[in-house]
């Protein structure tokens, strides 16, 4: 990055401290991954100069025979990877892929069935500060106090009382697998359209290692930037007789031009994730999730649903007299990175909540193994109990870079 240290070396120091941070901290942060060189390389291309407003083929600018070829690659790429009909790779990320799915469906004030925020949902599934909840009337399901997880007769007793235009299933911080199957056929009984949003989950499912709502969902959205380690940016994946509409609702409805830049590194990380390598990937992310959550749940933890079934989990921190925020404080310091997280029928507030959600797709792109993630968890305990000793924060600092030398990041 040569040229970037003679322009500009404030942001090049800049960028070379937060590699660093990257490369000697641990990334437990849900939605976060590592994306390969290649896919960087992609982003930082020349592609970043093009307008393309349009469709492959119909283009309201000229000079973009390249850039049909990068885009119809990314379509054809992620309808291998899925198994979907129709892809748009145009969203520039999960919220406005998302608006662009309302917008296009949808008219404002139609009823919707999404999953509350504070039970895992996503504040673009309906949340009142957010554009969704302000624009259209969504109707929130809830996990079980009891179990911690979604009852799918409740889900049919709510989608039965509100007869909702449109049953949304998706998450941000749900540690189980949702049942697509059952979803459609309650839909079906109401005669709602059927949306997914797979932000979270899909490098799991494109890695074969989870359901996928492909098969059964009228449409699917998700990000490429979280477990699916691609650009930050979002496709729409939807049954032929809604790709009109689809691709309608987000050029022109939506946005303007696409990020081509963006859209060339989605089909790189396509590519990568069309290899068995990454089915690989993605059954030792739940691997490491499921031990980082057992040993946990040894140590003391309450994990919300007890246990997991993907990459994320949701602890309670309350059996350890900390709040959320404390926790993820004390993390921060020894090189933990995670976010706080409320929990279901949480009693504290949103930004001090009882909870922290910790997810292991990032560390295992990086290598981390089942035993390592047991380690990660007795540090995560050590530094909660702590109460802030300085002499025990500054040896698990060295743990951690130890283990972050152990499996460097960009070798
Ligand atoms: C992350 C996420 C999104 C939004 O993604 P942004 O790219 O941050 O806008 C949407 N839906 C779900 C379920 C998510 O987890």
């Amino acid at each position: 990055m040569s040229s970037l240290l003679n322009t500009d070396p404030t942001i090049f120091k800049l960028i070379e401290k937060e590699a660093e941070r990257q490369e000697f901290g641990i990334e437990l942060i849900a939605s976060e991954n590592y994306t390969s060189k290649a896919v960087m390389e992609a982003m930082g291309s020349v592609l970043t100069n093009k307008y393309s407003e349009g469709y492959v083929g119909k283009r309201y600018y000229g000079g973009n025979e390249v850039i049909d070829e990068v885009e119809q690659l990314a379509i054809d790429r992620c309808k291998e990877l899925f198994g979907c009909e129709h892809v748009n790779v145009q969203p520039l990320s999960g919220s406005p892929a998302n608006a662009a799915v309302y917008l296009a469906l949808l008219q404002p004030g139609d009823k919707v069935l999404g999953l509350k925020l504070d039970h895992g949902g996503h504040l673009s599934h309906g949340h009142p500060v957010n554009f969704s909840g302000i624009l259209y009337n969504f109707v929130q399901y809830e996990v079980e106090k009891e179990s911690g997880r979604i009852d799918m007769e409740k889900v049919r007793e709510v989608a039965l009382r509100e007869k909702p235009k449109m049953i949304l299933a998706g998450f941000s911080a749900y540690s189980r697998n949702l049942d697509w199957k059952r979803f459609k056929e309650i839909a079906d009984e109401v005669g709602a359209i059927t949306m997914a949003d797979i932000s979270h989950v899909a490098g799991l499912i494109a890695g074969k290692a989870i359901d996928s709502p492909v098969p059964y969902f009228d449409v699917v959205t998700t990000t490429t930037h979280k477990t699916l380690r691609g650009p930050r940016g979002a496709v729409i994946m939807c049954k032929a007789p809604f790709a009109k509409a689809i691709d309608r609702g987000l050029f022109p409805g939506m946005q303007g031009g696409p990020h081509d830049h963006i859209n060339a590194a989605k089909a790189t990380a396509f590519l990568e994730a069309l290899r068995p390598d990454f089915q690989v990937y993605a059954k030792n992310v739940i691997k490491n999730a499921q031990a980082m959550a057992g040993e946990l749940m040894r140590l003391g933890y309450k994990i919300i649903s007890g246990g997991t079934d993907n990459h994320l989990m949701v602890v309670d921190m309350t059996s350890k007299g900390v709040s959320g925020k404390e926790a993820e404080v004390v993390l921060e310091k020894i090189g933990i990175s995670t976010s706080r997280s409320t929990i279901p029928f949480d009693t504290r507030k949103p930004m001090d909540p009882s909870g922290v959600r910790l997810g292991t797709a990032a560390i295992t792109t990086r290598g981390f193994d089942e035993a390592d993630s047991v380690q990660v968890a007795s540090i995560i305990d050590r530094a909660v109990v702590s109460k802030g000793d300085e002499t025990v924060l500054a040896a698990l600092r060295e743990e951690i870079t130890a283990l972050c030398r152990k499996h460097p990041l960009y070798a």
